[in-house]
């Protein structure tokens, strides 16, 4: 017996061995027929090695688990179900998973493995009840304690879209680690909540709970969302403080920050330091110069990033055609276009044809644009038409600009601000017949607004204003200030634009503030805070959900001029630096 028992030992020993080696379906059945052939098949702890290994391992070997499963394992146990449900929460069928998790309520207890598995499933599966009643099942069996199942808990809930629900878990957690409030900033940061993500940081202050990389990286990407300069200052601080700085994650979430906070050269500074850089880390400073509009910036750092050995991706190439299409170098755009796929064998996306697209139609050269849509095999992508269509607005070209909303609507995508755009087109060419078809069509057509805001960092705090806010506490005082401001920048040769499209045909539409006449945009309020609330010369920092209107624009230009500021502003699409009166767009946008 005992001689029987050492030899099964050394048996199961070699099989772990020959597993260990194992990364095919074709050796994992030579393996297989070893165990059958020594009569192990039926031994509990060989067999649910083999499980598990077949389950959760190699790839493809799914459909065999389930015949080891089905036919092999007489009296299922948890970590057998585990194993089955563990291979399919990660498989492109969670909803399986799911599957033998309800089974296995019938036969077996679920323990803290089968809880996350089955809610890394929902989490996959996008099913929000079943998130619920997994919940349910997860008090009856007395682990509403456990901090790895209500982790995973919480993400799977904010994953299907109930952060709320995200968040009453953590609340009743009765003990937390580091990992569970960094899920909770994670969940808030997925689901759009940055300033709440900012939030829970506070508390983890007040409760003196530690923080780790994974923290820092959460916080940081919350900050370069908000636009919130200072909090992210703040937390570059902390990093070096803590001793984090030589971790290349946080190193890279720190340049991203700085670069989509509008300071480029912050983001310098900590990529220089870095002793280790990835394909991230060139990305980062490749599209942060890109959106800037500094197109020879993300050239420079694109040459480093070869001689540093570093392979480029699909990322490193829209930073640089951003670039060459903002400051207007068209070959050299041209040429990395077709670098991507002949040097580095990387197909362009429909992005990369967005760029390139821009960077013909930004050049005035409209004929080659519409070309490029034609022959790109993306004819059906309303993005390029659009792309064309605001080309068309900034050299006024009235046919193409109608090839392009003709093809919008062949692709039943065209919406109230493409006929803006067109209408904007017909006016400046004096084509009053082209302006009321338009007219009609936005009418017809109803608007979908999407209200503007705009926010302003000033100290630790966000400041948001809507159009026409009076919610502020101090919004006299904002409005009075205002004024003066309209007045300083009216004497510099400010002169407010009149809206092309009057204030009753719309309200706002999305792919610009609208410029209705008379109402305040809501930039224009975060300016007059921001000047009176920060001390004289500091730069100003807006963040603005839509784009900038042509009034909005000029008015900024004038301000910078008027107060000697630096005014950056990141709109949905791009940034905008002002200075003395001009704009880094060159007043293309
Ligand atoms: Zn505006
Ligand atoms: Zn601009």
């Amino acid at each position: 017996m005992l001689t029987n028992h050492a030899s099964q030992a050394s048996k199961s020993k070699a099989i772990l061995t020959l597993l260990q080696g194992c990364n095919s379906l074709r050796k994992l059945s030579k393996i297989h027929a070893y165990v059958i052939t020594n009569g192990l098949h039926h031994h509990p702890d060989i067999s649910g090695k083999l499980l598990n290994f077949c389950a959760v391992s190699v790839s493809g070997s799914l459909p065999y688990a389930q015949l080891l499963f089905h036919h092999h394992i007489q009296n299922p146990e948890t970590q057998h179900w585990n194993s089955m449900i563990r291979g399919f929460s990660q498989s492109p069928s969670p909803l399986q998973a799911i599957s033998y998790y309800n089974l296995m309520l019938s036969y077996s207890s679920p323990d803290t493995f089968s809880f996350s598995f089955v809610l890394k499933a929902c989490e996959r599966a996008n099913v929000e009840p079943k998130c619920r009643e997994v919940h349910g099942t997860v008090f009856r069996c007395g682990y509403q304690n456990d901090v790895v199942v209500c982790t995973n808990l919480m993400k799977s809930y904010a994953v299907n879209g109930s952060v709320d629900h995200a968040r009453r878990v953590f609340d009743e957690m009765s003990e937390r680690d580091l990992v569970s409030w960094n899920s909770m900033i994670s969940c808030y940061s997925q689901a759009g909540l940055h300033h709440e993500a900012l939030n829970v940081y506070s508390l983890m202050r007040r409760e003196n709970v530690g923080l780790d990389g994974f923290t820092l990286v959460g916080l940081l990407s919350a900050c370069a969302h908000l636009g919130a300069l200072n909090t992210g200052v703040a937390m570059h601080e902390l990093a070096r403080e803590k001793g984090f700085m030589g971790s290349v994650y946080v190193g890279n979430a720190l340049i991203d920050m700085y670069a989509k906070c509008g300071d480029l050269d912050g983001a310098l500074c900590v990529f220089e330091r870095m002793r280790k850089r990835d394909a991230f880390t060139w990305n980062s400073m490749i599209v942060g110069y890109g959106v800037h509009g500094r197109g020879n910036e993300a050239i420079y750092f694109f040459e480093k990033m070869m001689m540093a050995g570093v392979q480029p991706n699909s990322i490193t190439f829209l930073g640089l055609l951003c670039g060459c299409s903002h400051q207007g170098l068209v070959e050299k755009g041209v040429d990395y276009f077709h670098m991507m796929s002949s040097r580095f064998n990387i197909k362009p996306g429909i992005k990369h044809y967005g760029c390139l697209v821009d960077l013909f139609g930004r050049a005035g050269k409209l004929e080659k644009a519409l070309h490029v849509i034609r022959t790109s095999r993306a004819q059906d992508d309303p993005v390029l038409w659009r792309t064309l269509l605001s080309s068309c607005k900034i050299h006024m070209n009235v046919d193409i600009g109608e090839v392009a909303l003709k093809n919008l609507i062949r692709l039943g995508s065209s919406n109230a601000g493409d006929y803006v755009l067109l209408a904007t087109i017909y006016f400046k060419a004096k084509d009053a017949d082209g302006v009321s078809r338009m007219r009609k069509l936005i009418k017809n057509q109803g608007v979908r607004t999407t209200p503007g805001w705009s926010w302003i960092e000033v100290g630790d705090q966000i400041h948001k204003f809507v159009v026409d806010d009076k919610s502020h506490p101090d919004t006299e005082e904002i409005y009075t200030k205002l004024e003066v401001v309209v007045q300083q920048a009216a004497l510099n040769g400010y002169v407010q634009e009149e809206s092309l499209i009057r204030a009753s045909d719309f309200t706002s539409i999305d792919t610009e503030c609208s410029g209705t006449s008379g109402s305040c945009h809501s930039e224009k309020l975060a300016i007059a805070f921001g000047l009176a609330r920060t001390p004289e010369g500091t730069c100003l920092r807006i963040v603005k959900n839509l784009r900038v209107c042509r009034d909005c624009h000029s008015f900024t230009k004038f301000v910078s001029l008027a107060f000697n500021r630096e005014i950056i502003v990141r709109d949905r699409v791009r940034f905008h630096h002002f200075k003395g009166g001009l704009c880094s767009c060159k007043d293309y946008w």
